[in-house]
Order: structure tokens, then sequence, then C-alpha cells
């Protein structure tokens, strides 16, 4: 996907870029490409590929809620979701997470030369964190049974866990359906959709906190991954 395309998409879904939204995707994708080997980002080094596998992708929740207040990107890696969402929607505070330090260092940087606001890194393991949030997104970090306990405790109550998935999506969430209820969490809506090419899949779920969830969650970590909530 070029960047002709990428505003071509997503008009299609009703986003409209400005001049200086793309200036600052092109700013990033720079630095992904010349800072990949240092902080070890990403697999997807192809210049057409970040546009369509990190850029497009990560907008793809744009237009399907109404963003206000926090919004938590678990697991963030090179900044996806977390970079792209910041940049088309500047008003939204974003607290970018993950449990390395490299990848965090190299956020640093890109925040700094895009001149992003309202947006702050956080070292921490997901199932560290106390704070709740609004929204809480992640991508790419867990399967669903495993990535229900890392998130939902951190949505406020009546706010929203964005999970981006696969082809697989489907059969991962009715697999980690059960901890879903038990964490306070309830399936709103999803969307199917396709990048540029119809063999990347993917799947948006919008899951709804309904409920506090129960003190005892999440476990640590090694607990969750020996007996997930299936
Ligand atoms: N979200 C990015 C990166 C996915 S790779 C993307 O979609 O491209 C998974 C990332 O999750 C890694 O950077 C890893 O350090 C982080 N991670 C894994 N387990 C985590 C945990 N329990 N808490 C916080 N971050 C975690």
């Amino acid at each position: 996907m070029n960047y002709e395309l990428f505003v071509d998409k997503l008009k299609e879904r009703g986003i409209l870029i400005t001049t200086l939204q793309l200036e600052q995707f092109k700013l990033y994708q720079n630095l992904l490409i010349t800072e990949n080997k240092k902080f070890n980002l990403t697999s997807i080094t192809d210049e057409e590929e970040i546009i369509e596998k990190h850029f497009y992708d990560s907008l793809t929740i744009l237009n399907k809620l109404n963003y206000q207040g926090t919004l938590l990107d678990i697991g963030t890696g090179g900044g996806f979701p977390g970079i792209p969402l910041k940049i088309m929607l500047p008003e939204l505070k974003i607290i970018l997470s993950d449990s390395t330090q490299k990848k965090l260092i190299f956020l640093e940087t890109v925040i700094a030369k895009l001149k992003l606001k309202n947006i702050t890194t956080l070292l921490k393991r997901a199932e560290e964190i106390k704070t709740k949030y609004d929204f809480v997104v992640s991508r790419g970090v867990a399967k669903f049974s495993i990535l229900n306990e890392l998130c939902l405790p951190l949505v406020k109550v009546g706010g929203y866990f964005i999970a981006y998935k696969g082809s697989e999506g489907l059969n991962e969430y009715n697999q980690g359906k059960r901890g879903l209820d038990i964490l306070g969490g309830q399936l709103d809506f999803y969307e199917e959709l396709y990048l540029n090419k119809q063999e990347n899949k993917r799947i948006n779920f919008f899951i709804k906190k309904i409920n506090d969830t129960p003190t005892a969650y999440p476990r640590l970590f090694a607990t969750i991954k020996k007996s997930p909530l299936e």
C-alpha cells in the first residue's frame, strides 16, 4: 500500500487525514526503518508493508467509537497501534506500555521527532499496572484467553477493551469467552475486514467493561499462562 492508496482507503472508512498527519506518518516510517536493527522493533521492513500492516491496520478502529479520555496501549512494541492512533486523535491522552525498555527508548524519540503531545510511555508488565483507563487496546501480544486477563482489569466500567486480531480471532474469542464473563467484560461488537490484500484478514473486537473485575485478577503471569481462563 502506498501513501496515495492509504489516503483513499482511509477515506472509504470515513477518515480524513491532513498533510501534517501524513508527514508525521512518513517521519515515523523513516525512523522505523533506520532504527529497526538497533531496537528490534518489527519484522516488517518493506515501506509499503509498513503502511498497510502497521499504519492502516492500527487505524481500522477509528470511527467505531467516540474516543475521549485516556487510552492505554498494552505491549506497544514499535508503537502499534498507539502511535498511529495518537497521530489521528491528537486530543486523546495515550499511554504506550511495554515490558521492554528498549522499545520505549525508541518511542520517546518518535514522540519528540513527531512533536506528539499528551502521550507518555510506561515501562511495566500489563499485569502490574494499577491505573484504570477509558480504553485499553492491544495487538499481537497474546491469545484472547490470556489477553483478557491482562487488559480487562485495566478498563474503567463503561469503557472498552479493543483487541486487534487476525483470521483466528473468532476461535480465540470463543476459547476465552468464559474469562470475559469472569473479568467483567461483554462483547459489544466485532468487525471483520481485509487490509489491502485479501489474504490479510483482520478482526477487531470491541469489548465493553460492564462490571468491576474481581480483585483476584489479574493473577501472576506464570499462573495466567499455565491456566488461562478458558
Ligand atoms: N503491539 C505491537 C508489538 C507486538 S509484539 C505490534 O502489534 O506490532 C509484543 C510486545 O508485547 C513486545 O514488545 C513485548 O515486549 C510486549 N509484551 C509481552 N508481554 C507483555 C506483558 N505481559 N506486559 C507488557 N508488555 C508485554
